[in-house]
């Protein structure tokens, strides 16, 4: 099965594609750190990073030892900038208070705001240096961040991300005719579309971030809803592959997304148990954060092996 280990941009080293390659991992996922208000401007760090030799010396290298490199990351904060505000309030969303705000998203209801969304997008794909054709921009991180405007109502997060996500492809599609990209299931968008069918081409991709950080009261509700969701979301989504994005290597979770990087353990039986069971369900490509495994990871606390990963994605 096609199998990915995605990694910050800073982290990328000719020791961590030797790694994959030597396991038989075929992907190198790239994720320029997420979370709000950070998002855009890693990934705007990403974008002129990816204009030095240095970064393209290395992607090189990974393809010629037969990687494919993808980019995953919460897209929409850079798609959207901000500053547009000022001139174009109309573009950005209401929140479910009733106020207009540039914090998130947009308002997909306005016409010219997806137009430019889906033309930056597209801007965006032709600029990823090496890039298989499969994009991943995902909306910003968060819960409730859709818009809530007079027109944007009926839809949930869910919808909205998907129109979103259909502009942004046809657009793509229009110089590279075999683009895909991936729905994002995740916290509100865990709940498949009612109202928006997707283009072809678009795909499932289920992160099943509630099970690691899920807390308070609504818990036990929300971990639930997100292991119920899994059989209409893949129903919904029929014509594509599907693909879960895991976090069993994920050591900026387990470090609480800051510096320094914990001693990371992989809890290798879980996982064996839990490839085994998104198999089973029908999944066809599974993917896994491995972020602060980096060299500063390494001077700290060694390498990390990665052969059960790719043993168990092997077939
Ligand atoms: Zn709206």
């Amino acid at each position: 099965m096609k199998a990915s280990m995605i990694i910050h941009p800073e982290e990328l080293s000719r020791e961590w594609i030797d790694k994959l390659v030597e396991a038989g991992i075929p992907t190198l996922g790239i994720h320029p750190v997420g979370g709000a208000g950070v998002a855009r401007h890693s990934l705007s760090a990403l974008v002129t990073l990816m204009e030095t030799k240095d970064y393209r010396d290395l992607i090189d290298y990974a393809h010629s030892r037969g990687l494919a490199v993808e980019y995953e990351m919460h897209a929409a904060g850079y798609l959207m900038p901000p500053e547009l505000y000022a001139e174009h309030p109309e573009y950005f969303r209401i929140n479910a208070k009733g106020e207009r705000t540039a914090d998130c998203n947009f308002c997909v209801s306005e016409p010219k705001a997806l137009s430019l969304f889906a033309a930056r997008a597209a801007e965006l794909a032709e600029n990823l240096y090496g890039s298989s054709d499969t994009f991943y921009f995902w909306m910003d991180d968060g819960y409730d961040l859709h818009c809530h405007c007079p027109c944007c109502r009926a839809l949930s997060a869910s919808d909205q991300q998907l129109i979103a996500i259909n502009a942004m492809l046809r657009e793509i599609k229009k110089k590279k005719p075999n683009a895909r990209m991936a729905y994002l299931a995740y916290m509100d968008s865990i709940l498949p579309p009612t109202s928006v069918l997707p283009e072809n081409g678009v795909f499932l991709e289920y992160a099943p971030f509630e099970k690691y950080t899920a807390k308070g009261e609504d818990a036990p509700m929300r971990i639930a809803r997100e292991r119920e969701m899994l059989r209409p979301l893949m129903e919904f989504f029929q014509d594509g592959p599907c693909r879960v994005l895991e976090y069993w290597y994920d050591n900026s979770m387990l470090s609480g997304w800051k510096k320094p990087p914990k001693k990371f353990e992989l809890d290798e039986k879980t996982m064996r148990a839990e490839i085994a069971a998104y198999k089973a369900q029908g999944f066809t490509e599974i993917a896994t954060f491995a972020c602060f495994l980096g060299k500063d990871y390494e001077a700290l606390h060694g390498g990390v092996d990665v052969n059960a990963f790719a043993e168990d994605t092997a077939d």
